[in-house]
């Protein structure tokens, strides 16, 4: 029997451990943390407890036949070529035929020239994975001044969601937006940030583009414009502070293949998947949940296929839409071509089937058919 040992159960690593169990293989799977978290649904943690979002990785072991080991890898080049070397992680002392590195993305670390009072109130994503944001809750429900900071999906969704939460308190406090970029949502069509910004006039939001954070205390945010020049107090008593992830710990390239490209040479039997990866392929490399699937399909896939000593197949998979979420029964999304918009309701209940998917993946109904080569 093959030893599979799969580093980070994420979407992709996940998929790639269910899969791969199925199909025979022995799959060690090694994750820092105890449970699965289905980060698509971080931003209703004004509403529900983590653990509705969380699976338990001993349970999934169990259910689905594979092993489980709770433990934070370190990973480097020099360790990925020392395993390469010996087929051996020396760090948890088991021997593998493959390795698949799916550790994901993380919160980009904030900027070296941002200082940070004590007693300022900043909340990042990871204060999210951990429910330690409910700490501040007195000080987020007094606040008169907010500011959210960082232009993406995840920033705005948490957003819609706080407008909610605050209207729950008939709470309407100004909340300034900042953005390092000339709009919302800078890498989808404009209508996003049209539709998006319209949304703020009702809910007492105010964007400023081009702009970066350059201090932050328990009253106010220093602010400079990119494109005057000038920085500016602005009253805050509390900041969200979302300013994009990158690969974890460092973006890893592959071949069309999967197949891991270290110092310039292919490891056959080296792996990744998810958001650490970069696949030098006709597919696409969004950091998406979507993509994340797909590519550990390809991977298992390609797996399969070598140790059959068969040809292995390219990532070839486009997304086919992305949605985001914006409170309520409101949301926004592409389908098929980016030109094809949809808002409001139909794209609130679109975005919750594409998350159905991976939630009927995890309790065993695979309903990816969409991506045929592998089944
Ligand atoms: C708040 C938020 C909202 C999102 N919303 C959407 C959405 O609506 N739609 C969408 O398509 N995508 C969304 N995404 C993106 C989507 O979640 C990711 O693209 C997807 O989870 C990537 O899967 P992955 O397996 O690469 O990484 P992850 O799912 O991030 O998993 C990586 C895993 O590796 C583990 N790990 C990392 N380093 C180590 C280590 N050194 N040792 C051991 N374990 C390690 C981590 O604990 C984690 O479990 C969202 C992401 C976030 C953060």
């Amino acid at each position: 029997v093959k030893k599979i040992i799969i580093l980070g159960g994420g979407v992709s690593g996940l998929v790639s451990a269910i899969l791969l169990a199925k199909n025979d293989f022995e799959v060690l799977l090694i994750d820092k943390e105890e449970s699965f978290l289905n980060s698509l649904k971080l931003h209703l943690s004004f509403w529900e407890p983590l653990k509705n979002f969380q699976k338990n990785y001993k349970d999934l072991s169990l259910k689905f036949h594979f092993q489980f080991l709770q433990k934070e890898i370190l990973l480097s080049e020099e360790n990925l070529l020392k395993w390469e070397k010996e087929s051996f992680v020396d760090q948890i002392q088991k021997p593998f035929d493959y390795l698949i590195v799916t550790t994901g993305a993380s919160q980009n670390s904030t900027t070296s020239n941002l200082s940070i009072t004590q007693d300022a109130t900043v909340l990042t994503l990871n204060d999210f994975y951990s429910e330690k944001w409910k700490e501040s809750i007195y000080q987020l429900l007094s606040s008169e001044n907010i500011s959210f900071v960082g232009g993406g999906a995840t920033s705005i969704q948490f957003l819609f969601e706080l407008y909610a939460y605050l209207e729950k308190y008939k709470l309407k406090p100004k909340i300034n937006f900042f953005t390092r970029e000339d709009r919302l949502l800078s890498s989808l069509p404009s209508f996003f940030h049209e539709y998006i910004h319209f949304k703020f006039k009702f809910k007492n939001t105010e964007f400023f583009p081009k702009h970066q954070i350059k201090s932050i205390t328990n009253s106010s945010i220093n602010v400079h414009s990119l494109a005057s020049g000038v920085s500016k107090d602005f009253p805050s008593d509390f900041t969200f502070f979302f300013p994009g992830v990158r690969p974890s710990p460092f973006r890893i390239d592959t071949n069309e293949f999967g197949q891991i490209r270290l110092s310039s040479h292919i490891v056959q039997n080296f792996f990744s998947a998810g958001d650490c990866s970069y696949f030098h392929a006709r597919g696409d490399n969004s950091m998406s949940a979507q993509i994340a699937v797909r590519k550990a399909r390809t991977v298992v896939q390609n797996i399969l296929l070598q140790s059959k000593h068969q040809g292995l197949k390219p990532f070839h998979y486009k997304e086919l839409g992305y949605f985001i979420s914006l409170g309520g029964l409101d949301g926004i999304g592409w389908m098929l071509l980016h030109m094809n918009i949809l808002f409001g309701p139909p794209a609130f209940v679109i975005k919750e089937l594409i998350e159905k998917q991976l939630e009927f993946f995890i309790t065993g109904l695979d309903t990816y058919v969409d991506f045929p080569d592998f089944r």
